[in-house]
């Protein structure tokens, strides 16, 4: 058996849902079919709900904007005949929505779990219509709701955890119950231990694939998106990126919580798990091989994998001399951070203790900078800790790869490039695991910054020079002759 997941963009129009259904028309073995929701529906529907609550009676037209989309497919994909019944389930949903929506906008609330009610409309209409569609089509195909299978729970920190041992149960129940060659189901929606429905973060579509991936110990997953994998660095900022063939888990781990948003981060666990290998592959370009992440990659040569970045990244920096030797400095930053929901996403320590230095997301940085100052509270007073200082506006870079581990210089490599080309490195972090090096930088220089890396571990072999030439004269176009 094998899973596959089709992501928003995949399935955002007629044409592109025409796309995937000659893919799905191609499965030949037993297939778990996940879908997203249609295009940007889930930012529509957050977005209706919250003008609602505001009570601004806009969302009325998103609401509209989100139905017109649908039915324009339907009425695109389907017989006449047929369209009845399809537009009869797809309408009651949409009544079913627009009933809540009207509801927030009289009581004014809008809270996560209303959030995740309405958002799980999105997926739960796209895989009711592409199903109805490819009967329509006559494909042969099954429908089952994730939210009948998937069961998480919340962690105290509002962690989701997936409850493995009763997801297996239902699903072994429904397995034993139903024969099915295709099946289709939403993806992104679950049932928490009060059988109520919530989501698995925004992304959450490839995660659904994973867990059903495991708990039907499947032998591949293919995300199908709308890019050819994983890429060197972000195309948008490397003009030469390039996907990456091959990558281990823990190197795909690495770059999806590095910044590229190609994967969920939560998606490699389950797979690495059963060692399942995952395929990111491109409904635009099918041909294409994309990415496999599996177990350790014997096959590529290359040492760096991947640069990722994250933006808007602020430094916390906690000094001063009278923590030397003192225990209990990081655990008691860590602590308040932690108990504030503060994620940090790097640290640093030198062994004088003389300070600490931590990465957090920029949005956090003004609230985190007041919970240190009331901690250290009387250590401040008492010089103890020098003022807190925070550097807004930086950058994290890393390069990911296994196989640094096993060679020497390449952190001499990346920081003397970043050197030569003046960009100023604030901070340095390198596990023992030797996967990543991160650097810190300021955020004006990142683009300059990855492309510098890039073209040092990735471009040997082609160097791009810009060429300026003023007055194409005589000389000047015997010169552009002779280039070219
Ligand atoms: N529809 C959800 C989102 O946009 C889940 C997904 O697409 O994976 O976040
Ligand atoms: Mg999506």
């Amino acid at each position: 058996m094998n899973v596959v997941k089709f992501g928003g963009s995949s399935i955002s129009n007629s044409k592109n849902i025409k796309r995937v259904l000659d893919l799905i028309k191609r499965i030949d073995e037993k297939t778990i079919i996940v879908v997203s929701a249609i295009g940007k529906t889930t930012d529509l529907i957050t977005k209706a709900g919250i003008l609602a609550s505001k009570k601004d009676s806009k969302y009325k037209e998103v609401f509209k904007k989100i139905k017109s989309t649908h039915f324009n497919i339907i009425r695109k994909l389907s017989d006449i005949n047929f369209q009845v019944k399809i537009l009869t389930t797809v309408q009651k949903l949409f009544i079913e929505l627009e009933n809540i929506l009207d509801g927030l906008y009289n009581v004014g609330e809008f809270n996560k779990s209303i959030n995740d009610k309405i958002s799980s409309y999105g997926e739960i209409l796209s895989s009711r219509i592409i199903f109805r569609i490819a009967i329509n089509q006559n494909i042969n195909i099954n429908y089952l709701n994730s939210k009948e299978i998937i069961q998480v729970e919340k962690s105290s920190f509002d962690k989701l955890i997936v409850d493995y041992r009763s997801t297996k149960k239902k699903w072994n129940h429904y397995k034993d119950k139903n024969t099915f060659f295709r099946l289709i189901m939403p993806g992104f929606i679950a049932s928490d231990k009060k059988n109520k429905i919530t989501t698995l973060g925004r992304g959450g579509s490839d995660f659904t694939a994973s867990i059903l991936a495991k708990i039907t110990n499947s032998n591949k997953i293919i995300l199908w998106t709308d890019v050819s994998g994983l890429y060197s660095a972000n195309p948008k900022i490397v003009k030469q990126a390039i996907p990456i063939n091959h990558l281990s888990y823990e190197e795909a781990m690495e770059l999806s919580h590095f910044g590229a948003k190609v994967i969920y981060p939560p998606t490699i666990q389950p797979a690495m798990d059963k060692k399942i290998p995952i395929f990111i592959k491109n409904t635009f370009d099918v041909r294409h091989k994309g990415t496999r992440i599996g177990l350790n990659d014997s096959v590529s040569k290359s040492i760096v994998k991947g640069i990722s970045h994250i933006e808007n990244i602020s430094i916390l920096n906690v000094e001063g001399s009278g923590m030397i030797g003192e225990p209990g400095y990081i655990k008691r930053v860590y602590e308040v951070l932690y108990h504030n929901h503060v994620s940090i996403v790097l640290a640093t320590q030198a062994s004088s203790e003389h300070s600490i230095c931590i990465g957090i997301k920029m949005d956090d940085s003004l609230k985190a900078k007041k919970l240190i100052e009331i901690e250290f509270k009387n250590e401040i007073k008492n010089n103890i800790i020098k003022k807190i200082n925070i550097d807004d506006n930086q950058c994290v870079i890393t390069l990911v790869g296994d196989k640094m581990k096993k060679h020497q210089g390449i952190s001499g490599k990346m920081f003397s490039a970043l050197g030569s080309n003046n960009i100023n490195v604030k901070a340095i972090s390198q596990g023992s695991s030797e996967r990543n090096i991160t650097a810190v930088i300021e955020k004006k220089d990142v683009k300059k910054a990855i492309n510098t890396l890039h073209e040092r571990f990735f471009e040997r072999n082609i160097k791009e020079v810009n060429l300026f030439i003023i007055g194409v004269g005589n000389v000047g176009s015997s010169l552009i002759n002779q280039i070219k």
